[in-house]
């Protein structure tokens, strides 16, 4: 029986490389109950992300586009998790 086995060292998109970056560095995390990245505001492990995507930046992509990845991640991505309950504190 012939499978499709998807196994591809590069990571498809651009987005997806920077959100592995920025868990990687610790800016955003992942809810553990719904999956939603959740942005964790820590000024330091996102300079640490701009960090890792200008020195390990993938091939064809330069270091501007790669910053430019993290930034529109982070810009996308939200403080809390939209599926868990909010509380006031
Ligand atoms: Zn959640």
């Amino acid at each position: 029986m012939l499978r499709t086995i998807e196994r591809r060292p590069v990571i498809r998109t651009l987005r997806g490389w920077a959100i592995s970056v920025l868990k990687e560095a610790g800016a955003i995390r992942e809810c553990e109950e719904h999956g939603w990245m959740q942005d964790r505001s820590d000024p330091h492990a996102r300079e640490r992300a701009f960090e890792i995507a200008c020195e390990y930046s993938p091939d064809g992509i330069s270091a501007e586009a790669a910053a430019v990845a993290i930034a529109e991640v982070l810009d996308s991505i939200g403080d809390t998790c939209p599926e868990c309950p909010q509380s006031d504190g």
